[in-house]
């Protein structure tokens, strides 16, 4: 492989149909944004979760700012949002001059902790962004209500969750809005890519204006108005027809990636489990009334050091297992904004520990028996 490992952590699912609809997206001669294989990702998704309008975007950090400057968010706003996140969560937002707010983790299912949103709420809270962790839905429950009760919008980070449910309702439908994407590592990839969401259709408007550059060319391109115009804030935020090609084949076969991903996601649960007992180290948490979209399978070992030579251990055997999340209280920009050691102590507890494995729709039975045989070889 020229990654250099054996077992990659990941690879993109490919179809036959890949490079059949990338060729076509090129032969149809508008290989910009907004073209049939576009539009055809966005049906798809708005049929499947119901949304007024979902519109693709360049990566899930530009649907995040996207969502940023449809709320109107302004300096000396705050927004909440967990510490263990990818640090896009917090920049859509701070880029707008925000401060964002670091909440801390629940230690079983490692997603927001709703008693700490609940203690993090002042008049200033515009916005609260829970991110489904792995794909297994956030406390919707209360933090709809929190949300409601403080006036506060809720933009969910759905990068992990597309296709998981929290009780039997789809991630994503919750919020105003929600954010997806399509980033190389996620279940569904074009290599850069995402989406913005629309649940509450008065945002449905403006966000096109504001993915066309802050004109009102969609309406030129609908007939709606002779000619388009600069009328609001925006930016690029289309990415090419012929990456939406490359997502449309993945998303045509959703059911089959996702069946897959659930099978290699029970497997590791069921054969590591005596393992992580043995050795103290704690696997995924998935609550009940949660269906999860399986985007990773994560170990809590003891220890950094026990995680670092997990990783070393799997390394030598050619497998590429990663960490992530440092808490982003602690980061440089995390402590300007005022950050302090026991701000979260779960996350503070939680992001040395973890450690992801390999899981992807292309990874074979035979390389997960590998992996898993790997992993039961280690001890701490
Ligand atoms: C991957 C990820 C992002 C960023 O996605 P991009 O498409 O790479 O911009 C944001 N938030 C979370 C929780 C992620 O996992």
């Amino acid at each position: 492989m020229r990654t250099g490992y054996h077992i990659p952590f990941n690879r993109a699912a490919h179809f036959d149909t890949t490079f059949e609809y990338m060729h076509d997206a090129f032969d149809r001669g508008r290989i910009s944004g907004g073209g049939h294989y576009t539009r055809l990702c966005q049906q798809v998704l708005e049929q499947e979760l119901g949304a007024a309008r979902v519109l693709l975007t360049t990566s899930c950090t530009h649907a995040l700012e996207m969502s940023a400057l449809l709320l109107d968010i302004q300096p000396g706003d705050e927004v909440i949002l967990p510490s263990f996140t990818f640090v896009s969560t917090a920049n859509a937002f701070a880029l707008r001059g925000a401060k964002p707010v670091f909440a801390d983790i629940d230690p079983a299912t490692l997603n927001i902790a709703p008693d700490h949103v609940e203690a993090l709420i002042t008049p200033r809270t515009r916005a609260l962004v829970p991110v489904h962790y792995a794909g297994v839905g956030c406390d919707m429950e209360r933090l709809g209500a929190l949300a409601a009760t403080h006036d506060i919008a809720v933009v969910e980070d759905n990068a992990h969750g597309l296709f998981g449910a929290y009780r039997g309702q789809m991630l994503g439908t919750f919020g105003a809005m929600a954010t997806l994407s399509f980033h190389e590592t996620k279940n569904f990839s074009c290599g850069e890519g995402g989406a913005l969401i629309i649940n509450d259709p008065a945002f449905a408007e403006r966000a096109e204006i504001i993915w066309e550059k802050g004109t009102d060319r969609r309406r030129f391109f609908r007939g709606e108005v002779d000619k388009y115009t600069w009328v609001d804030l925006g930016s690029s935020y289309l990415p090419s027809d012929v990456l939406a090609a490359m997502l449309w084949a993945q998303l045509e076969n959703r059911a089959l990636i996702q069946q897959r991903r659930g099978d290699i996601w029970h497997t590791y649960e069921t054969r590591l489990a005596d393992w992580a007992s043995v050795n103290a180290i704690q696997l995924p948490t998935v609550p009940d009334d949660r269906d999860q979209a399986y985007h990773l399978f994560y170990l809590l070992m003891p220890t950094l050091e026990a995680r670092q030579a997990l990783i070393a251990h799997l390394k030598a055997q050619g497998i590429l297992s990663v960490f992530h999340y440092q808490p982003l209280h602690l980061s440089r920009m995390g402590r300007q904004f005022g950050g302090q050691v026991g701000d979260c102590p779960v996350t503070e507890a939680v992001s040395d520990r973890l450690v992801r494995l390999p899981l992807y729709y292309g990874l074979t039975d035979a390389q997960q028996a590998a992996v898993i045989e790997a992993v039961q070889s280690f001890a701490c």
